[in-house]
């Protein structure tokens, strides 16, 4: 037994799981497990069993590395093993310490009773991957806490510590200190007491009312889950707990569980799950390539970015010293930051211990000499090469040996950056996101020079604070702004073709986006893409012709911030209201430039604007930008708001068929002849949709 090592104290067998990291309940893990099983059975000394995960997990559930292989649903499956526990004419009891989750969390249903360290994790969360619990947890989980808790876990997907079930039938006993010996001192009292078996399977489901709330139930899921099909699917299957017999109820909840392995949805979901563990690896860098030892933290600029990734580090206990350029920058950018930690305290997110805490973590200073004890050093000044060179060239001068410098910028050449330096090789992109304490992502830019053990250092540190890395080549604007470039472009054409703003918006929206493109402009600030744009200009002349965006930035329309973009707002509030104003920009525009506005349906907007990204897309992979296609959509997914359950605009592309895109692309090409050489199928993503394949 390769997975699982059996062992008898007493009266009873401990069957401890040992697949790491998570005891994933994988074919040969669900194999050891009936054999030890059966060797229980089998042994008439035994007259107890104790299933043990070790003292930091239980099992998290499904074996990932067997996702979409046949061996994830090889015999013995899970619901096989579960019944096996749960016919033992021997009780089984659960020794749950950590995460116990998922398929998990089923197995642990499965056994008679349940002991579990008080901060155990408990949680069915499949629903975020589309699914629903298939292995009986819709059934035996209503049966142990009651329907409406069952249903809130199930359908939220979210753990809870074991301490929260303490008076269920889902905890027997809550215990602190050491778990196997508590466990096995519990199975020698029911042997001792002759305690009848429980199997979850006999209990009734303890649902006072239980039509009234499930109608609730359904209505106010079906409100939130949009386009998703599995929330609604988990309210029928617990709802089958309370109507039908036991078996009846896997029944149902087996062919849910079927059906919505085959949704899109979940595919994409379950794509999302495995694009951003693939994400932490990097190309050509071994695993064993060493680290670089980060203990302190220099940031440079404390406006927007450099006071959301002081706090980032903060947050994960980093000390931190934030430099500025003057006094009341620093101290405009301070009050900012201890500003925001009052809000989340406000919140309830975080107590008033923490804030004070992570803000003494956060030394400001005017000084270059106080960045010379730092590892790591990350510049968010001016998007300037002018204001960046100069700081570079000083950090050059002070950081000490072997400090990491990285710069935040969006768009400029990382390479001129590192060349500031004479030490390229120390040099990276650490591409934060607005706001850089709340989003995700974090593009990691690797430049021509920069070393192995930088650019591994600055992956693991990201998952530190809790970050979502993904590595790009260098180029303007990285893999997820220069797609955003094309996707802009995409918008703005559909403004000369005949739509209104509001209009790309609410289609985007109903396509899944977060926010509509132009909202989002509005929130940003119309002015920084404004100047980009006449950076861009002026650097490459006659390539970027002037937009409608220039016109509504020359009007002084900047956002939210002047009150008014591509949508007015009323003072002090944020929803944006379609003004007749900008109509009347864009109809004047259109008048100028030879534009005969027609309809525009929003299924075509949401082609022409996703296409868009996703032709960029396999520009980028071409290039060697990005690693992987699924790179790509990691960035998608947690830097613009593209919905999980589309998996990323390149997982989107595969299940539309690339064969679809492509004459798609071409349509486009010949409708907007000006713009034909971007709507023109990228190389790759021909080559691909020819062969049959895929970008996965
Ligand atoms: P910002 O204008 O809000 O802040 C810049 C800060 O740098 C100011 O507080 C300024 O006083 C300070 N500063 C300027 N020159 C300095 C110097 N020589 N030494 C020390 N401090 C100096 O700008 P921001 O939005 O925070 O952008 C900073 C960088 O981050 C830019 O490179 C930008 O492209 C990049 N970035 C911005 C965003 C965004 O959404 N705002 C997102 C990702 C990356």
């Amino acid at each position: 037994m390769d997975n699982l090592s059996y062992s008898v104290r007493g009266n009873v067998a401990v069957l401890t799981l040992n697949n790491p990291p998570v005891n994933g309940l994988g074919f040969r893990l669900r194999s050891d497990l009936l054999s030890a099983f059966d060797r229980a059975q089998n042994d008439p000394q035994v007259r107890a069993l104790v299933l043990y995960g070790g003292d930091t997990v239980f099992s998290g559930g499904a074996d990932v590395r067997e996702f979409g292989s046949p061996k994830a649903s090889m015999e013995p499956n899970l619901p096989s093993v579960i019944r096996a526990l749960e016919s033992s004419a021997k009780p089984v009891v659960a020794a749950i310490a950590g995460n116990c989750l998922g398929g998990g969390l089923e197995l642990a249903l499965g056994c008679h009773w349940r002991v579990a360290k008080a901060d155990a994790s408990l949680g069915l969360p499949e629903v975020k991957l589309g699914l629903l619990p298939g292995a009986g947890g819709t059934q035996r989980l209503p049966r142990a806490i009651g329907l409406e808790p069952a249903l809130n876990m199930i359908v939220s997907g979210e753990a809870q510590s074991a301490s929260t079930f303490a008076a269920t039938a889902l905890v027997d006993v809550v215990v602190d200190g050491e778990l196997l010996p508590q466990a096995l001192a519990f199975a020698e009292k029911l042997i001792a007491d002759a305690r009848p078996l429980r199997r979850l399977r006999d209990l009734k489901v303890d649902a006072p009312a239980a039509e009234a709330y499930l109608q609730f139930a359904r209505n106010s899921v079906r409100a939130g889950a949009g386009n998703l099909p599995a929330p609604l699917r988990c309210v029928d299957a617990v709802a089958a707990s309370v109507s039908t017999p036991f078996e009846e109820g896997l029944r149902i909840e087996r062919a849910a569980f079927i059906e919505l392995m085959n949704t899109p949805e979940s595919r994409a979901l379950r794509h999302v799950f495995a694009a951003e563990r693939a994400a932490g690896k990097v190309d050509g860098l071994p695993a064993d390539t060493p680290l670089r030892e980060v203990r302190r933290i220099g940031v440079i600029g404390a406006g927007t970015m450099g006071g959301g990734i002081a706090m980032s580090f903060a947050n994960a206990a980093y000390p931190v010293v934030l430099l500025e350029a003057s006094q009341a920058a620093l101290d405009k950018g301070l009050a900012t930051i201890r500003k925001n930690y009052l809000h989340t305290l406000s919140k309830g997110k975080i107590s008033q211990e923490q804030v004070d805490q992570r803000l003494a973590l956060i030394q400001p200073t005017l000084s270059y000499q106080d960045l010379r004890g730092a590892d790591l050093i990350i510049e968010a000044v001016f998007e300037n090469m002018e204001v960046k060179q100069p700081v570079f060239e000083m950090l050059d001068k002070v950081a000490k040996a072997g400090a990491i410098l990285a710069s935040n910028t969006s768009t400029l050449d990382l390479n001129r950056i590192a060349a500031f330096t004479k030490r390229p090789h120390d040099v990276i992109g650490l591409h934060f996101f607005s706001p850089a304490n709340v989003m995700r992502l974090l593009e990691v830019v690797r430049g021509d020079k920069t070393a192995p053990d930088a650019l591994a250092t600055a992956m693991q540190l990201s998952k530190r604070i809790k970050k979502v890395a993904v590595v790009s080549g260098v180029c303007d604007g990285f893999i997820g702004n220069r797609m955003l470039a094309r996707y802009g472009a995409a918008a703005n054409d559909l403004l000369n073709l005949g739509a209104m703003p509001q209009q790309v918006d609410r289609a985007l929206e109903q396509f899944g986006l977060a926010m509509g493109i132009f909202r989002v402009g509005d929130l940003a600030g119309l002015d920084i893409g404004w100047a980009i744009r006449k950076r861009r200009a002026a650097e490459r002349p006659g390539e970027d012709l002037p937009t409608i965006a220039d016109r509504i930035c020359e009007a002084g329309r900047f956002g939210q911030k002047t009150g008014a973009g591509w949508y007015r707002y009323e003072p002090g509030r944020r929803d944006p209201l379609p003004d007749p104003a900008v109509e009347r920009i864009i109809e004047q525009w259109r008048k100028e430039h030879g534009y005969t506005p027609r309809m525009i349906g929003d299924a075509e907007i949401v082609e022409r604007c996703i296409y868009a990204l996703v032709n960029e897309g396999a520009r980028i992979l071409e290039d060697g930008i990005a690693q992987r296609a699924s790179d790509i959509d990691v960035v998608y997914l947690n830097g613009y708001g593209f919905p999980r359950y589309r998996g990323g605009p390149m997982r989107y592309a595969d299940e539309v068929g690339l064969p679809n895109v492509v004459r798609a692309l071409r349509r486009i090409a010949t409708e907007s002849p000006a713009d034909a050489a971007y709507w023109a199928p990228a190389p790759l993503l021909l080559r691909l949709a020819e062969e049959g394949k895929s970008f996965a």
